[in-house]
């Protein structure tokens, strides 16, 4: 008996040593538990048997058992960790645990301004036309918003215009800082300073044509101020984009080619514009530009007044007397420009009725477009 008992053990020893050892899953492993050490697993079996012998050979046979005992319990112990560790390792590389086509985290995504949208589609028109961009600064002196376009010192014209100016108050606060002096930045009665919050984009003209040598074609878009009282047509700031064209023998027809690709690219490929006589002083001659009305196509409706026309910008041909300003023969250059502003262009293309709905910052309105 206690030799072949103890052949058996050898062979269970070495098959389930060798089974653990190759067991491929935690499933297969446990089966192999059962089969070696479950109540009647064959060890289990095997250490009952022991009672059939003598208590010498129990005493030497015994611990032999027990001893492959905790050698299988270890090598499965053992085992189930690495099997638990490589199971999760495959998992997590599997790719079928990854679907790309399942939506992601969704985030909330802003977008540009309505006025900034308008504003890039209108200047992209414009460089298609061939004008480069060009900027100014909107602190103006009176010499760059004025005197050089034109607009002679008591000229009426300038009451056309009612004009933010920087007022001395500033300097000295700008400069020294003084807490008691609780004076307003800016003040329309004050013109001391000569400074003043620009009132159109037109000074960029000046600017541009005093560092270049024409031919010239830009366009200048930005910010503008004027001292009006706020309404749902008016604001005291707003946008518009400058255009100047400075070449030779540049004509009233280049004006009304341009604005008319302009408009049509715009708001349609059937849109028509008509020129009326207007007066600037920058200008000679000089155009109110109107298209006709979007929402009747000229049969007449209650935003365009029965008209069958919108006014949409001002043009004309720049006055020699501002080419000679910026040190341009007016014998040998001539040009034209026009100013639009942006938030009138916006509101016809999106239908808002209050300009003040721009500058709200109302997400509920800012997100519809
Ligand atoms: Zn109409």
């Amino acid at each position: 008996m206690p030799a072949s008992w103890e052949k058996n053990l050898r062979s269970i020893q070495a098959f389930y040593t060798k089974a653990l050892r190759e067991a491929k899953d935690p499933k297969n492993l446990e089966t192999l538990r059962v089969e070696v050490l479950g109540r009647k697993g064959k060890l289990t079996l095997l250490l009952k048997d022991l009672k059939n012998c003598s208590l010498e050979e129990r005493k030497r046979l015994g611990p032999l058992a027990n001893q492959l005992k905790d050698q299988l319990e270890s090598l499965i112990q053992e085992k189930r960790e690495n099997l638990t560790a490589a199971d999760l390792k495959a998992k997590l590389e599997t790719p079928s645990l990854f679907d790309p086509s399942l939506p992601g985290a969704s985030f909330r995504q802003g977008h540009s301004h309505p006025l900034t949208q308008t504003m890039n589609q209108m200047t992209e028109i414009l460089a298609q036309q061939g004008f480069s961009w060009a900027e100014g600064p909107l602190i103006e002196s009176d010499y760059y918003n004025f005197e050089a376009l034109n607009f002679l010192p008591d000229h009426p014209a300038r009451d056309m215009q009612d004009t933010f100016y920087i007022s001395s108050k500033f300097e000295v606060r700008s400069s020294k800082l003084k807490e008691e002096d609780q004076q307003p930045r800016t003040s329309h009665l004050e013109p001391r300073t000569g400074l003043l919050l620009r009132t159109h984009t037109s000074p960029v003209q000046i600017r541009k044509m005093e560092s270049s040598r024409p031919p010239l074609r830009i366009m200048a878009p930005g910010r503008v101020f004027r001292h009006e009282a706020v309404d749902a047509s008016h604001s005291a700031v707003f946008h518009q984009i400058e255009g100047l064209y400075v070449d030779r023998q540049v004509s009233m027809a280049d004006l009304k080619g341009t604005l008319q690709i302009f408009m049509q690219s715009l708001f349609g490929s059937s849109t028509e514009i008509r020129f009326r006589p207007s007066y600037f002083p920058f200008t000679e001659p000089s155009a109110e530009v109107d298209v006709q009305c979007l929402f009747c196509q000229g049969g007449g409706c209650t935003v365009c007044k029965k008209s069958g026309w919108l006014e949409m910008l001002g043009a004309g041909l720049v006055h020699p007397n501002v080419l000679k300003q910026v040190g341009y023969d007016p014998e040998t250059w001539s040009g034209f420009a026009f100013g639009i502003g942006v938030e009138r262009v916006t509101m016809l293309l999106l239908g808002i009725q209050d300009i003040r709905m721009f500058y709200e910052n109302d997400v509920r309105f800012l997100e519809q477009f």
